[in-house]
């Protein structure tokens, strides 16, 4: 049987989103965070494995809310934020609008659900050009603007004034989702500050990137009127029992998570002038919890961490000549230096 000849001809022209397994000693690839949390035995204990999980995650979404100052119809859970970008483009369709280079799944996924794609090339500081975006506004009407700040993989915010000018120039007309992933550690106070003022803003946000990655927890937070319209393509049980009592644990626990956060920005810092000063290294300004870097030859320095048992990820393809390396701890930050400085003396490596 010929399967290719019965998918979508949408689908058939897409990759699969790519999260290889890559043994090795220290994984930086994948912007997660070296510090997790451990559950408490009684909230594994208290579980009723027998009974589908709170189909509204009320709990969390109150502790979400409570944060912002909003009331639980202000958010949406999600299986991790990727769901969340899939019930968006469900909901409004396209055209899906975003800049490049960004966070791939976007894309990927306004392709899997055969909707226009529009991608905006960032200008040459991977700020957004807003020009372009404004002229796309008019001429292409996206239903849907996906912005990442900080972005992936660029790791810088993009400027405010441009995201205000964009939100305003949208205005009734197309919707901008503010993907904040990185936002914890950018220091900045975030666009939910304009919640009020925009009702076509829709901030996403994921815990995935402060240490519970593995829990596939991310929410929405936007007017009551998107979030119920969204609500209706969301799958009944979308977030499992454990992932909802452990996620509102650690929310209730902000001190902990606040202090990994704000150790990972101090390693990011003093990783950053690190690689400043190591010869033959461009490191790109980061306000989140991974570096974007240029070398001369990535291929080479890619394989030459890979052999020392570190994992980066290569850009290849997204922003040649560039690799992205995840903050970890200070001692994994040192063991990727010294193989990254290894390597561009010439060092072979243990094979
Ligand atoms: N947004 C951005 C910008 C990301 O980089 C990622 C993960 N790499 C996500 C969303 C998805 O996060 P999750 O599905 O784990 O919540």
């Amino acid at each position: 049987m010929n399967v290719k000849r019965l998918v979508r001809p949408n689908i058939l022209s897409l990759s699969a989103y790519e999260a290889k397994e890559i043994p090795c000693k220290v994984k930086l690839d994948a912007n997660e965070s070296p510090y997790g949390f451990r559950a408490a035995a009684t909230i594994m204990k208290s579980l009723q494995t027998n009974r589908y999980p709170d189909p509204e995650a009320k709990n969390l979404r109150r502790l979400i809310s409570k944060e912002f100052g909003l009331s639980r119809e202000n958010v949406l859970q999600g299986n991790g934020s990727d769901e969340l970008i899939y019930y968006l483009i469900t909901t409004f369709g396209g055209p899906v609008l975003y800049p490049v280079p960004t966070f791939s799944m976007y894309g990927i996924i306004a392709q899997a659900l055969g909707e226009k794609r529009i991608a905006v090339p960032l200008d040459e500081k991977f700020d957004l050009d807003a020009k372009s975006i404004l002229s796309s506004l008019r001429a292409d009407r996206p239903k849907l603007i996906f912005l990442s700040s900080p972005n992936n993989p660029t790791g810088n915010c993009f400027s405010s004034e441009k995201m205000l000018k964009i939100l305003d120039g949208a205005k009734s007309r197309s919707l901008i989702v503010v993907d904040e992933a990185y936002h914890p550690f950018a220091g900045n106070k975030g666009f939910i500050q304009h919640l009020c003022e925009y009702e076509n803003l829709i901030i996403m946000k994921t815990l995935s990137k402060i240490g519970l990655a593995a829990l596939r927890v991310g929410f929405l937070i936007a007017g009551e009127k998107i979030i119920s319209e969204v609500n209706k393509v969301r799958l009944p049980f979308n977030i499992n029992s454990c992932s909802q009592a452990m996620a509102a644990e650690v929310l209730r626990n902000r001190k902990a998570f606040r202090q990994v956060v704000r150790l990972i920005v101090s390693e990011r810092k003093r990783l950053s002038r690190e690689l400043l000063k190591t010869p033959g290294v461009r490191p790109y300004p980061s306000d989140a919890n991974f570096i974007l870097f240029r070398v001369d030859d990535p291929d080479r320095v890619y394989k030459g961490l890979l052999r020392r048992g570190v994992l980066v990820r290569n850009m290849r393809g997204v922003i040649d000549g560039c690799l992205r390396v995840t903050v970890g701890t200070r001692k994994e930050n040192d063991v990727f230096l010294g193989a990254l400085r290894g390597i561009l003396k010439g060092d072979e490596g243990a094979l």
